[in-house]
């Protein structure tokens, strides 16, 4: 007889629900020595909202990677230049507490640093913070979606109040325009694209906007692609908002009644009439004007947007800018309609809500308040001004402190910064100046346990019991059907038992994780992302959105979980939503006459991320070969390149390599390369290599997305 565990697709933030079927192997003598690939068959749940059964290539092949090149057993080295010897745990977890004491001691808690991961479950981002913000008193926690979300989360804190997509994914079934800008949605994410593509198909009045210098598999469907210079996506946002104006499209009512800014955005706008607006974007007066006419003539217009809008020097703005033109529709709070951020990683919402960020506190709060921190120190049982009130240090801090010698301990888990960071000569020259770094994964090697003194190996997908929460911020439960590889432990557990040796005992004192889901959940009362009607018993029965209240409080739940704001009811102090008046910066780094491209870069469908897991997986491997670069025809003549020929790609940080793909896809003097292939898979092919780490100042976001670059032509094949 075959039994089904249900869970989630570790890999996006679509958060599409699996079913994994463990097929009946009685003959298989030995479970332990037969790979996982061999005991169950993984499809999509029909039964799970968010995904009703759909799943793409990544998540059918899930169960392929879970054996293949796992860390079994802690191992440790006193030198980045000495092999790794394999240790006990009671070894490596003496050694994290020693470090960690000795660091307080000499430098204080700032020299303390972890630095998380989207995949984490929201059960080890919880106990993270508890240990590092709550108990050491540094908020020197941050996460990889730094890299991703920060300036979506920045955008939604300053127009609404509180963080948090407004919109959920039925709203992809009911609008009557979709304007896609800055995501490749058709590759990136592509069961909502699929979900949104056959409403799309069906509906022959639905309107579907893509904003994308490239010409995407998304663009391709489009009615209207906006092919825009890179960087100058607030010309356009404004740019709509002027023809809206007008042509009289702005909701007056809404406005008036909904809304603080108005008459300093009406002032901002009159500067971006549309031949300023196409003369910068490089897109025709028509185009631009078809794009506003779909806004004006649609009754619910869904933006969607991800990494080419989030991951910029301009981010926060960008998003504003966004929200600018639902607000002044009034294209908010109704099915169908609304601004919607689309989540890079499996759970970056839930370490969202638990305060994975290092500005951030659990339950949606902010270190820079003081009655959020008392609330935790009181909730955690912590004395009066244990949490600080200094914001910590974000992604890239974490590296200019490394250089300074500022930071005595990094503890890196779950996350590839050595592929991931931008400017990565500095970020690897950083990081082989810790003195030391605890590198926690299940997979060995991947390119950052190069720069690790110990090794912690984690449990992952199929192997632990935990939460993780989707865009539309619907939790589902990812439950345990594999006994964990090797002495692997879980990330909240390994945390957990440091806290505990560290002399808080009391504070740690958890059976599993649905204790420290139940302890979290409280956490959340009566905060914009209540989750206190949520246990992992109840989640068991099928996932839910946030808010989900509980003690006696589920009515608040009937009316506002599917979509936020429905009550146009803000999280401000007034209650009102904010516009906000950004002229638009441009690059941060703009080509000129050395650096004479701009390069982008983005996923393909079947990679995730820095490859730890789809590299190891031969299909996905078959789809997408090796990395390339695309170059316009117009480009590739002038440097005399033909198709294939492998070029060198410099900016002034770095340089790397990849074949060229000439098409027509990518306008003149921009380049695209996918971000996925890090120095196991391709060496010297590393697009971040190129990028660099000026930040948003709202968001601390490392501009990851362009940069300025020459092409060289080397003559190889
Ligand atoms: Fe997994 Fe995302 Fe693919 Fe869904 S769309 S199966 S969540 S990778």
């Amino acid at each position: 007889m075959s039994t089904i565990t249900k869970t989630l697709c570790p890999y996006c933030g679509v958060g599409c629900g699996l079913e994994v079927v463990h097929l009946d192997k009685k003959d298989l003598v030995q479970k332990d020595t037969v790979p996982l690939v061999d005991l169950v068959k993984v499809r999509g749940d029909r039964s799970h909202p968010s995904s009703q059964g759909m799943v793409c290539v990544k998540g059918a092949t899930i169960a392929e990677s879970i054996d293949k090149d796992r860390l079994a057993y802690p191992m440790m080295r006193s030198s980045l230049d000495q092999d790794f010897q394999q240790v006990t745990w009671e070894v490596a977890l003496s050694a994290i507490c020693d470090r960690i004491s000795k660091v307080i001691k000499t430098q204080g808690v700032d020299g303390l640093c972890m630095y998380g991961s989207g995949q984490f479950q929201t059960e080890d981002y919880y106990i993270a913070q508890k240990l590092f913000k709550g108990c050491l008193g540094t908020n020197n926690f941050d996460a990889n979606s730094r890299l991703c979300m920060s300036s979506a989360v920045s955008g939604y804190v300053k127009s609404f109040g509180a963080d948090g997509p407004p919109c959920c994914y039925e709203d992809l079934d009911l609008t009557d325009c979709a304007f896609i800008i800055g995501s490749n949605t058709a590759e990136c994410h592509p069961i909502i694209f699929n979900r949104l593509r056959k409403h799309h198909k069906q509906n022959p009045h639905v309107k579907l906007i893509v904003v994308d210098p490239r010409r995407t598999q998304t663009a391709e469907v489009a009615d209207l692609h906006l092919g825009i210079r890179p960087g100058t996506d607030i010309d356009l946002l404004n740019g709509i908002a002027y023809l809206l104006f007008e042509g009289n499209f702005q909701s007056e009512d809404f406005i008036h009644n909904h809304t603080n800014g108005y008459a300093e955005f009406r002032e901002l706008i009159k500067n971006y009439s549309p031949d300023v607006v196409t003369s910068r974007c490089g897109i025709s007066i028509q185009d631009l004007e078809t794009a506003a006419s779909y806004w004006a003539q649609s009754k619910k217009v869904l933006s969607l947007w991800s990494m080419g809008v989030n991951q910029s020097t301009e981010g926060t703005a960008k998003v504003q800018s966004i929200i600018n033109l639902h607000l002044l529709t009034g294209q908010i709070g109704k099915a169908g309609a609304g601004p919607f951020s689309l989540t890079g990683q499996p759970n970056a919402m839930g370490g969202r809500e638990a305060g994975g960020l290092s500005h951030l506190l659990p339950g949606y709060r902010f270190v820079t308040n003081p009655q959020h921190r008392a609330e935790l120190e009181n909730h955690w049982q912590l004395p009066s001004g244990n949490i600080s009130d200094k914001i910590g240090r974000t992604a890239w801090d974490i590296i200019r402190g490394l250089e300074s010698g500022d930071v005595g301990f990094l503890w890196i888990a779950a996350t590839n910064p050595a592929v991931s960071f931008p400017d990565l000569e500095r970020t690897k020259k950083a990081l082989m100046r810790s003195p030391f770094t605890v590198y926690q994964d299940a997979y060995y090697p991947t390119e950052t346990s190069a720069f690790a003194h110990l090794l912690l190996p984690a449990t992952q997908w199929s192997e632990k019991t935990g939460t993780m929460t989707n865009s539309e911020r619907r939790i589902t439960l990812c439950e345990s059907f594999h006994s964990p590889l090797g002495e692997a432990r879980d990330d909240w557990q390994i945390f957990a038992e440091v806290g505990r040796r560290l002399g808080f005992s009391k504070h740690f004192n958890f059976k599993d994780s649905s204790e420290v889901y139940a302890e979290y959940a409280q956490i959340t009362r009566d905060r914009p992302c209540d989750i206190t009607g949520i246990t992992h018993d109840r989640l068991s029965k099928g996932a839910l959105q946030w808010p989900c209240p509980g003690n006696g409080r589920e009515s608040i739940s009937r009316v506002a979980t599917k979509r936020l704001y429905g009550n146009l009811q803000f999280h401000t102090a007034n209650g009102k939503a904010n516009f906000a008046s950004y002229h638009s910066k441009g690059l941060a780094e703009p080509s000129d006459q050395d650096y004479p491209f701009v390069l982008t870069i983005g996923r393909v469908y079947g990679h995730w991320h820095t490859m730890t897991r789809t590299g190891r997986i031969k299909k996905i491997n078959q789809m997408h070969p090796h990395p390339f670069l695309e170059i316009h025809p117009k480009d590739a003549k002038n440097l005399n390149l033909s198709q294939g020929e492998i070029v060198e790609v410099k900016s002034r940080r770095g340089s790397a390599r990849f074949p060229v793909l000439i098409t027509e896809a990518i306008a003149p003097l921009v380049l695209f390369a996918p971000m996925h292939w890090g120095s196991l898979w391709a060496d010297n092919a590393e697009a971040n290599n190129l990028t660099h780490p000026e930040s948003d100042p709202y968001s601390f976001q490392p501009e990851l997305k362009a940069c300025a670059v020459q092409v060289i032509k080397l003559g190889v094949v």
